[in-house]
């Protein structure tokens, strides 16, 4: 083997991709990046009845979103093809007799029934539920005849007694385990195919994989997996065991069953950058120092490292996401914020597709007034429902404002002066010069008028600047909304 860096994700197409699956092929990118080696797509998908083709485009596009494509995979292809483990049986059954022949596995003729026994035995007994090694020493001979007289068998890992498995993690230090403590696992079933544990070794070998960077929770597969490879006489690769993510409250593990935010796609769907959730992505479950979040692509796969990833399991920051989305957002041109909020309010029916000429010059204010408080691009559906939908529904806090004593009566003054004024509602900072103009000359502190105007355009106490919203509305809409509020203001005076 060379010391070419050599990492590879290896992910189950059985539905969708799992947030800490993006993260681990994160990590692996990273390093490949890092250390000038490459990154490789393994699909393990020989699970017949829970894979579909639907789950491996899942992750091939989610993989394509984040901008993590493999240099070799699937759709790649490269030198250690093939890169779906469906594809590579074969190469299993060689591999499979090669282990028989060498005696590192044993025929054990034990049927469901017999194991089911044992393990109530153990259970009963307290004991830990573990195979028990009866066939380990049959007879070859004994063996052998069995075999030929068609008797059902699975092929087990004559796992060494009494000696120890460490395996350095680049994460976690040593970690070692006793073989006592590690039953005989089967590596090959009745039928010739091998299982999980078995392939995994083959692959990794085969594809030259220097480091094998995955989820925590496949640390006991590991030390099974360093038998099989010693079995073989193979060198293993290093490995990197990443802390597990937790639920956002941080009790339990994080499952779609229990939280959609366990499922990439519902990052995308919501419309968080790319960029910025990669930058969060990295950020769980490691850091740089206690205060460097915000950092380019380049810089994480200049900084990223192993030793440095946390041992620890961390609940899932969304919050975090939030704003290190916004940081993002905050520094993209309008233009951009334009195209990345234009398909939701296309979605909603609101606009046109292709959005007609007023259309498109709202969107370009909205996208202007709402760049400092985008968090994800579907936000914009809440936050600018007041612009599409209209005020039909004015917030008590709203009402509050328009029910002021004389505030219909100065929003109705303010509304005459607009017809009188030149700028009106055509652009924001001209509007907001001559309002406060206008508030001087009256004697008037602006702020008296601004609560009660946000009101009346919006029906809300929060959002954009007012005369943003002025001028996303227009001319007509202002005035009309103006008119209403007034009424409404009234109305509520008097009930
Ligand atoms: N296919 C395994 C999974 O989806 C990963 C195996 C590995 O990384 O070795 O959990």
């Amino acid at each position: 083997m060379t010391d070419a860096v050599r990492v590879r994700f290896a992910p189950s197409p059985t539905g969708y991709l799992h947030i800490g699956g993006a993260r681990t092929a994160l990590y692996n990118w990273l390093y490949a990046r890092q250390k000038g080696g490459t990154f490789v797509l393994r699909m393990e998908d020989t699970d017949a009845a829970r894979n579909t083709d639907a789950a491996r485009e899942t992750i091939f596009r989610g993989l394509d979103w984040l901008g993590l494509t493999p240099d070799e995979g699937p759709e790649q292809g490269g030198p250690f093809g093939p890169y779906s483990q469906s594809e590579r049986q074969d190469l299993y059954r060689h591999w499979a007799n090669q282990l028989i022949e060498i005696g590192a596995v044993y025929p054990c003729f034990a049927t469901k029934k017999e194991l089911a026994e044992l393990r109530a035995k153990q259970e009963a007994a307290g004991e830990s539920t573990r195979y028990d090694g009866r066939y380990r020493d049959l007879d070859p001979a004994e063996a052998k005849r069995r075999i030929d007289a068609g008797e059902e068998h699975t092929w087990r890992l004559r796992v060494p007694e009494d000696e120890t498995v460490e395996v350095d993690d680049e994460i976690r230090g040593v970690v070692r385990v006793e073989t006592k403590d590690i039953e005989d696992i089967i590596l090959i079933r009745g039928n010739g195919m091998p299982i999980y544990n078995f392939v995994v070794v083959i692959d990794d070998h085969l594809m030259e994989i220097s480091h094998v960077i995955r989820g925590e929770d496949h640390l006991t597969n590991t030390f099974k997996q360093v038998l099989i490879f010693k079995a073989l006489g193979w060198d293993t690769p290093r490995y990197a065991h990443l802390p597990l993510i937790l639920g956002p409250t941080g009790s339990g593990k994080l499952s779609k069953r229990k939280h959609p935010e366990a499922a990439l796609e519902l990052y995308q769907q919501k419309g968080y950058p790319e960029a910025g959730l990669v930058n969060w992505l990295a950020s769980v479950g490691w850091s740089l120092d206690d205060k460097t979040e915000v950092m380019t692509r380049d810089e994480l796969i200049e900084r990223f490292s192993l030793a440095s990833v946390n041992r620890s399991g961390a609940r899932l920051p969304l919050d975090k996401l939030d704003w290190i989305c916004g940081d993002y957002l905050r520094r993209f041109g309008v233009a951009e914020i334009e195209a990345g909020i234009r398909p939701y309010l296309q979605q909603k029916g609101w606009v046109a597709e292709p959005p007609t000429a007023e259309q498109s010059r709202q969107l370009r204010v909205l996208a202007r007034a709402q760049q400092e408080r985008l968090r994800f691009y579907s936000q914009i559906v809440e936050d600018a429902a007041w612009i599409y939908e209209g005020v039909a529904k004015i917030e008590g806090k709203a009402m509050k404002n328009l029910k002021k004593a004389g505030a219909p009566e100065l929003l109705e003054e303010y509304l005459e002066f607009l017809g009188t004024s030149a700028a009106c509602a055509v652009d924001a900072s001209a509007m907001e010069t001559r309002a406060k103009a206008w508030a001087e000359q009256r004697e008037l502190g602006i702020g008296k008028l601004m609560g009660p105007l946000r009101s009346a355009l919006t029906g809300k106490t929060q959002g954009p600047g007012v005369f943003d919203c002025a001028e996303i509305l227009g001319n007509a809409e202002v005035a009309a909304r103006i008119k209403s509020a007034v009424a409404a203001g009234r109305a509520a005076q008097s009930s």
